[in-house]
This record gives structure tokens, C-alpha cells and sequence, in this order.
């Protein structure tokens, strides 16, 4: 692993610098290098090392071990990297560095065997830090045909952004920004706690900046100094064919807009499919009944059937008993991530006449007779049979 960088150096200040500076220099860098916006190679490097430079010199008392004690009072020191701090209110931390005057540094922070108890707030999180967005999602319906082909659609929702006119400062423009009075730009302020441990000193953050570091004179009209507003967003997507009821899909980036330089979240779409009137899905497949009177069933016939690909001929051999399945293979619909399409499955179903007229009847006497069946005139034992000769 490379030698770390002086943070300072990695910031490009000098050690006496303000926290409005170091802020000010971070903000800047960050954006630089964002990964979401800057796709050169060892940019992503460069972010992280910024940001965990600007985690610990915006935070008073790791800026204070750093100065004193260089990257092992930052982070050896304190055992868990940037996120060190945090470690403390776990209940479960120990201590097991290579003895980078983490004793000393304790002490001197903490007023010495206050005990860890003093730190279980939980984690406090920098206000100032990039975030990503939050996701976001949006239901869409889709008719049965347009899941056949896929489509393309535009979705339109609300997502949060930064204030286009503040540029997310908050600030009125014109008006300016002011260094926090309470907590002189840090943006966290020291406690005295009564704990069953003892008095500790606490780390908060600032109530009067809520942990900006920053007040705002005048606030912003548009955003009521919030930084933020809601605005109208369409973005396109382009729906693969085959999706089913209930799945869902994630445009990336289409979610609210990051904070603080940070990416934004994703859109999650969520597909809902209307039934087709006429085939029945199940999953790529689709199933398909299809009735045809006795006569095709006896003799065969050359059907036409419609699928969701169009209509396709199919033949109907010669002594088909009701309830046998044809498969039209790959005339299903396409199966999602592969280039193959379902099959249809077609099942027949012979139809009994009803209300015959009297040639029918006649023929259908002669049928019977002609297969050696001795026919009544009772015409319900007569169709009963007609019935039963056709079932499977
Ligand atoms: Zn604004
Ligand atoms: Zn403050």
C-alpha cells in the first residue's frame, strides 16, 4: 500500500486552515472527482482520499489527533479507519492497535475512564458529507400487446434536486452565508453529559446550523432555504418484451438527486400487465383452447389460430380425442434476458352440437349406424353415446 498523503496536501491547504476552507476546498475536490462525473482513471481514488482527508479535518477532535499525532492518531489510533468515531458506540470495541498513543490520545479527549458509555448516542453522521439520493419508485401499467414487442415509454414524476435558484446554498441570492456563531463552522459543538459512568464530554451537533457549519441570512424564496425543491422529471425507458405482472426494473440515477455532491438514486419501475382478452399467460407460455365440432375431430382438419405473434396454421390429425395439447413451439412470448420465445399450447375441446336441425340428425343417424350401433329414436341415449365417443 503507497504511503498516505498529508491531508492537508491532498486538500491543497495549509495547516492553519479555516474549517470554512477546508469545506470550501473539499466541495470543490469532490465534485472534481466524483466518480458520477468524472470517469477519468484514479479519479474514484482520488475521491476517497479527499474524502476521508475532509472527513477527519472537518472533525475537530480527529483534526486534533491528526495534528498530533499524523495519520496514526486519525485513524490507527483510533481503530476504525474514517469511520473510527462510530466504533465507539457499538458497546462491542476493542482496542488492539500497535500502541499509536491511543491511551494518550484518550485521555486527552476524553477526560481520561469516563468509559465508552459516554459515546452511545450511535453514529453521528456529517451533514456536509456527500449523499446518495433517495430511490424512487413509479408503477407503470402496460396493455398485454406492448409486453409482446417491449416499448418504449416516458415516465413522468416528481424527484427532489438542489434549488435551481440557490444552486442547493439555501441562501437568497445575493445574500450571504455566514460562519455558524455557536459553532464556529464546525458544525458540532462539545457537551457535558451527567452519565451513571461520570461527567463526559459529548460531541453534538450544532443546534443553531444543524451541523452546516453554516447559517444562512436570508433564505431562499424558491426553496425556504432548504436547498432543495421538487421539479418535474420524465426520462424514457425502454421496456424489454417479455416482462411479467409485478416485476420491476432499475434505471439507474433517475431517483432524487444526491446531496453534497453525492450520486443520485435509482428509479425503480414497477410493471404492471394487463390480462389479454384472448390468451392466457403462464409465464413465457402461453395456453390456448381452442374448440372444433366432431367432425374435425374425426377427420382432421387445417385450422387457423391466432398467437401473439400473428396467425399460424395448424393441423388437426385425423381421430383427435378433446383435451390434446398442440404445442406451437416458440410462438409464446420472448423469455426475458434470452432470445428464445415461450411456446403456445394449444388444447382442443370438442363441442357437442345442441339444436340440431333434421338433415344433421339424419346424418348423424346414418353415422351411428354406419358404426354398427343400433340407433333409437331417443335422441338423448342417442347423443349421450355421441358424447361418450368423443371423450378421452
Ligand atoms: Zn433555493
Ligand atoms: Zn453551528
Amino acid at each position: 500500500m503507497a504511503e498516505k498523503r498529508d491531508y492537508y496536501e491532498v486538500l491543497g491547504l495549509s495547516k492553519d486552515a479555516s474549517q470554512a476552507e477546508i469545506k470550501k476546498a473539499y466541495r470543490k475536490l469532490s465534485k472534481k472527482y466524483h466518480p458520477d462525473l468524472n470517469k477519468e482513471p484514479g479519479a474514484d481514488e482520488k475521491f476517497k482520499e479527499v474524502t476521508e482527508a475532509y472527513e477527519v479535518l472537518s472533525d475537530d477532535q480527529k483534526k486534533a489527533a491528526y495534528d498530533a499525532y499524523g495519520h496514526a492518531g486519525a485513524n490507527g489510533g483510533f481503530g476504525g479507519g474514517t469511520g473510527g468515531w462510530s466504533d465507539f458506540g457499538s458497546g462491542s470495541y476493542s482496542y488492539s492497535g500497535s500502541g499509536a498513543g491511543f491511551e494518550d490520545i484518550f485521555e486527552q479527549f476524553f477526560g481520561g475512564g469516563a468509559g465508552f458509555g459516554g459515546f452511545g448516542g450511535g453514529r453521528t453522521v456529517d451533514p456536509n458529507a456527500p449523499r446518495q439520493g433517495d430511490d424512487l419508485q413509479y408503477t407503470i401499467d402496460l396493455e398485454f400487446e406492448e409486453v409482446v414487442k417491449g416499448v418504449t415509454k416516458t415516465i413522468r414524476y416528481k424527484r427532489e434536486q438542489d434549488c435551481h435558484v440557490c444552486s442547493g446554498s439555501g441562501a437568497k441570492p445575493g445574500s450571504s452565508v455566514k460562519t455558524c456563531p455557536t459553532c464556529h463552522g464546525r458544525g458540532q459543538v462539545q457537551q457535558e453529559r451527567n452519565t451513571p459512568l461520570g461527567r463526559v464530554m459529548t460531541q453534538g451537533v450544532c443546534p443553531n446550523c444543524h451541523g452546516q457549519g453554516q447559517v444562512i441570512e436570508e433564505p431562499c424564496t424558491n426553496c425556504q432555504g432548504s436547498g432543495r425543491e421538487t421539479v418535474n422529471h420524465s426520462v424514457e425507458v425502454t421496456i424489454p418484451a417479455g416482462v411479467d405482472d409485478g416485476q420491476r426494473m432499475r434505471v439507474q440515477g433517475q431517483g432524487n438527486a444526491g446531496l453534497n455532491g453525492g450520486p443520485a438514486g435509482d428509479l425503480y419501475v414497477v410493471f404492471r400487465v394487463k390480462a389479454s382478452k384472448i390468451f392466457r399467460r403462464n409465464g413465457a407460455n402461453i395456453e390456448f383452447e381452442l374448440p372444433i365440432n366432431f367432425a374435425q375431430a374425426a377427420l382432421g382438419d387445417e385450422v387457423e389460430i391466432p398467437t401473439v405473434h400473428g396467425k399460424v396454421s395448424m393441423k388437426i390429425p385425423a381421430g383427435t380425442q378433446s383435451g390434446r395439447t398442440f404445442r406451437l413451439k416458440g410462438k409464446g412470448l420472448p423469455q426475458l434476458n434470452a432470445k428464445t420465445n415461450g411456446d403456445q399450447n394449444v388444447t382442443v375441446k370438442v363441442i357437442t352440437p345442441k339444436n340440431m336441425n333434421d338433415a344433421q340428425k339424419q346424418a348423424m343417424r346414418d353415422f351411428a349406424q354406419a358404426s354398427g350401433d343400433n340407433v333409437s329414436e331417443e335422441e338423448e341415449n342417442f347423443f349421450d353415446k355421441i358424447k361418450n365417443a368423443f371423450k378421452d
